[in-house]
């Protein structure tokens, strides 16, 4: 046993530091960014927003809001291939930089992966997802697809520390997606103990990443505006949502009325909801690492994504960031003790 003694911190253990700034207007700031990926060697522009893919968010619907706005959907795993071909024949073709196409690591996905991309050439995203980014199956299902995929951007996760990021990227991921336990339905803290807090995670992973020509995602745990613009300050090269994308007609599910009033279903790919949907229930030797929970509609996604990007708009005014890409360099945080005054919410 060992015991690390440096603070690690998350979202609500601080604010961004106001600083000078020559900016008149928040529409003077540009939130897109250009990379051009490692491996691949593809290069994407875009707003570095993502869709998680959960099938409660990244849906189909979801792909084509957030497109229309370039920013990103990494689409679930579980459609079949008839549902791909379908909505592929149902796009604008300037939207296939949008979204990556979802696989778990067994034999089973990689069958699926290797038809969907024999049949659409022209995608270019892989997310290769699993819950624990640890393990040595994982990292080789990740060579293994960097040499079936030479051409294909690879997004890989879950990780939170510098070592496995690089490991990640070294074994081919071009892009590698952090945070473990920090997510609105994940239960994983409560169930095994495991975790990183969600800001020191960003700051650690993704100066591992960038020392290899690597990018990260921040995954999970941003629960309002002011978050996003905190991993990005923290040098997130793209952070993806599940909560906040949740609950609008384009996240799927079914939408409940009761009483009047209407309702979303969202759940963790780790609850019980998810396993019986697609795996037949919980095996008798785990836990379900995840929430099952209703939300309030929140209606079209183009209202939140308004939101989203002003206050991140609003962020970059605040510190002199006329781009994107400049706001982690103007980035000094505080370490607080308290968020926002509550007394009317
Ligand atoms: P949010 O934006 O809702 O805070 O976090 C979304 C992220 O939570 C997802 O992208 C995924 O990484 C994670 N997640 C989704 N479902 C589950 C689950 O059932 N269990 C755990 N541990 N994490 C989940």
């Amino acid at each position: 046993m060992r015991i690390e003694n440096d603070i690690k911190l998350g979202f609500k253990d601080v604010m961004i530091r106001p600083k000078r700034s020559t900016l008149k207007s928040r529409s003077q700031v540009s939130l897109e960014r250009t990379f051009k990926f490692l491996h691949s060697s593809y290069v994407w522009n875009g707003i570095p927003i993502m869709a998680a893919n959960m099938d409660t968010v990244g849906t189909f619907e979801m792909a084509k809001a957030l497109a229309a706005h370039k920013m990103f959907t990494a689409i679930h795993k579980h459609y079949s291939i008839d549902e791909w071909n379908a909505f592929m024949t149902s796009i604008p073709q300037d939207y296939i930089p949008y979204f990556a196409v979802s696989t778990g690591t067994s034999e089973q996905d990689n069958e699926k992966l290797r038809t969907i991309f024999t049949i659409h050439p022209q995608l270019r995203f892989i997310c290769i997802d699993v819950a624990n980014g640890y393990s040595q199956h994982f990292v080789d299902f990740v060579k293994n697809a960097r040499a079936q995929f030479p051409d294909k951007v690879i997004i890989a996760g879950n990780v939170v520390t510098g070592e496995m990021v690089e490991e990640l990227i070294l074994s081919g991921a071009d892009i590698v997606k952090v945070g473990i336990g920090p997510g609105s339905v994940c239960t994983t803290r409560v169930k095994t103990g495991v975790g990183y807090p969600q800001l020191s995670a960003i700051i650690e992973c993704a100066d591992a990443a960038h020392g290899l020509g690597g990018q990260i995602i921040s995954d999970g745990g941003c629960s309002i505006p002011g978050d996003l613009s905190k991993a990005f300050g923290a040098g997130a090269d793209f952070v993806m949502l599940g909560g906040m994308l949740s609950g609008h007609q384009e996240s799927g599910g079914e939408l409940i009325e009761r009483n009047g009033e209407k309702f979303k279903q969202f759940y963790g790919m780790s609850s019980k909801t998810a396993m019986e949907k697609y795996v037949g229930g919980v095996a008798n030797y785990r836990a379900s690492e995840g929430k099952t929970v209703e939300i309030p509609f929140k209606g079209d996604v183009s209202d939140t994504i308004q939101d989203i990007l002003g206050g991140i708009r609003s962020t970059c005014t605040y510190v002199g960031a006329p781009r994107l890409k400049e706001l982690t360099k103007r980035t000094t945080f505080i370490r607080v003790s308290e968020q926002e005054n509550k007394v009317y919410s």
